[in-house]
């Protein structure tokens, strides 16, 4: 039988840290060997431990840093937290490729959410005009969602240059924001922020007397954890692939 491959979970305490921890305990071929959390010395523990990999569901502000530290550590980054923009998302590619070493970037880690996501894509084809919305835990940090930005680029991708309609000449907002805020592709994003919610999303799309809505939702944050084992499943292959980011679990299945 193979050697388990060895895990340090960094965000450890928090919401989908705990999860981690849980998850990785609960697999016979995955050894738990660090939990980090705010306030703690990640290299320390990572050249203490030496783990293959570093799951990484900390605050948007530490992510990055998070990254640097695991690569230049040999340690396979696979990193869920979100808030990382395109600049930041080229970074880290560039990380890689100096250090010679793979990682993996997932904006959303739910099989469903994935799927939501290739969906909507296939649809821009057929119906360039959509609009995203979004809604989290009031807890969450940065907005809009990683997954709402990565659906704002896959809906720019499948639409291959269909332009969606232009809001007639005149139009404007009563109150600013309302109409959503647009990043890659123009794609509108809603985000709503209100207890209850884990994380959902709709995509609406519409087209002439037709429209087409795609939803997810994470009822409970065990909805990632499949993903996060196959994606820990992957690492030995992330740490042999010579220095290439993986930006989406898409890309494992
Ligand atoms: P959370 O409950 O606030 O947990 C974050 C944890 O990170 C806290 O324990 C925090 O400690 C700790 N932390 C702060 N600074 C740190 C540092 N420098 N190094 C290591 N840990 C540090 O948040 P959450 O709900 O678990 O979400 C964590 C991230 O995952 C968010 O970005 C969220 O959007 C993302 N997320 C991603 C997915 C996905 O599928 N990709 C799914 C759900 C959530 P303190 O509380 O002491 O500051």
């Amino acid at each position: 039988m193979s050697l388990p491959i060895t895990v340090a979970v960094s965000g450890a305490k928090g919401r989908m840290g705990r999860e981690v921890v849980e998850a990785v305990e609960a697999e016979a071929d995955l050894s738990l060997v660090a939990q980090i959390d705010f306030g703690e010395s990640l290299a320390d523990v990572l050249t203490r431990t030496q783990p293959l990999a570093l799951v990484d569901f900390s605050v948007p502000e530490a992510v990055l840093g998070n990254l640097e530290t695991a690569l230049i550590h040999g340690v396979v980054p696979i990193v869920g937290t979100t808030g990382l923009s395109p600049g930041d998302v080229a970074h880290v590619r560039g990380l890689c490729r100096k250090h010679k070493l793979g990682a993996l970037i997932a904006p959303n880690f739910a099989i469903g959410a994935i799927l939501m996501m290739r969906f909507a894509q296939e649809a821009a084809k057929y119906l360039p005009d959509a609009e995203i919305i979004e809604m989290h835990h009031e807890k969450k940090l940065d907005a809009p969602s990683g997954t709402a930005a990565k659906t704002a680029e896959m809906i720019a991708e499948g639409r291959a240059g269909a332009s969606p309609t232009q809001l007639p000449a005149g139009a404007f907002e009563k109150i600013p924001g309302s109409r959503g805020g647009k990043g890659v592709g123009d794609v509108p994003v809603h985000s709503i922020r209100l207890p209850g919610f884990v994380a959902s999303q709709m995509v609406i799309f519409g087209g002439a007397g037709q429209t087409l809505t795609l939803r997810h939702d994470s009822l409970d944050r065990k909805s990632f954890m499949p993903g996060v084992i196959l994606a820990l499943r992957h690492a030995p292959l992330l740490a042999a692939n010579g220095g290439e980011l993986v930006y989406g679990l898409e890309h494992l299945l």
